[in-house]
């Protein structure tokens, strides 16, 4: 609570009283808090790229760069991290659209069928060499009006995420059906699980359940911020169910028409 006070006089200037405005700042503080705390990861989640990229810069100039072995594998170091900072500034880019342009979505009609052949293709390559199978079971008839690009990125970051925390010859199945007045996503795998206690928090930007891990998979931790975000903006909603070492499901609902 913040206080400001100032004090009455009357016609002869007598004190009379005062008067008090009490301002509840929380929510205003609440912001200020998670501003300072975004900044604050961001920075974090950049320098430790960059670090590795100068460290690995400075020994290659420093001669490393003389032994053919050493060039390479430093470089392919450089090359992994710099596509990391790339990642990042990618989603941070996403999420600051998503947030300046709060309500508007880019409304057309979305081809469920046209959508999958064109996602599918991005994260195949990604399934094979885990030899992952991803099946996929869904209307591919089915029109509805919504933003697509904003549908492929939902898609996209949560197929993602199933592969990425599925190990290997595990199974990921992808289901897109209607559903009275919605269209439901169904983004299901075979992987590691979420536990109870991280659950609700997934879809803070930058939470991780296991940091190293998401880091070795190549996530930005904001993934799911996006996928919710956007959900958000089509008044759709998000349900996930998990179980560790068994697998997690994630469903989307987004109305079918968004005029
Ligand atoms: P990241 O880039 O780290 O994957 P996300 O925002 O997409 O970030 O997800 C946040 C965290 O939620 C991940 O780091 C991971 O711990 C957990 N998570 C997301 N999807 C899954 C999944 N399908 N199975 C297990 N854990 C998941």
């Amino acid at each position: 609570l913040e206080i400001v006070g100032a004090p009455i006089f009357n016609e002869r200037n007598m004190l009379k009283g005062a008067v008090l405005v009490i301002y509840d700042i929380t929510e205003f503080k609440n912001v200020e808090v998670m501003r300072k705390d975004f900044v604050a990861n961001v920075s974090h989640e950049l320098k430790t790229p960059i670090t590795s990229i100068r460290g690995f810069a400075e020994t290659l100039l420093d001669g490393a760069a003389e032994d053919p072995e050493a060039r390479s594998q430093f470089l392919n170091i450089i090359f992994d991290e710099s596509k990391r900072i790339q990642l990042l500034i990618d989603d941070l880019l996403i999420l600051s659209k998503l947030e300046k342009d709060e309500s508007t979505i880019n409304v057309s009609t979305v081809h469920v069928g046209l959508m999958l052949d064109e996602i599918l293709p991005l994260v195949q390559q990604h399934a094979d060499q885990k030899q992952i199978e991803v099946q996929v079971d869904a209307e591919e008839e089915l029109k509805f009006e919504a933003d697509e690009d904003k549908m492929k990125q939902i898609l996209l970051n949560l197929l993602t995420n199933a592969i990425s925390y599925t190990p290997e010859k595990g199974l990921v199945s992808v289901k897109i059906k209607e559903f009275e007045d919605k269209v439901c996503f169904i983004v299901k795998d075979t992987g590691i699980g979420i536990g109870k206690e991280a659950l609700p928090r997934i879809f803070e930007r930058f939470y991780r359940v296991d940091k190293d891990r998401s880091r070795d998979t190549g996530g930005t931790g904001l993934g799911l911020a996006i996928v919710k975000h956007i959900v958000e903006v089509h008044k759709g909603e998000i349900e996930v169910e998990s179980e560790l070492g068994k697998g997690t499901t994630f469903a989307v609902y987004i109305p079918k028409d968004q005029n």
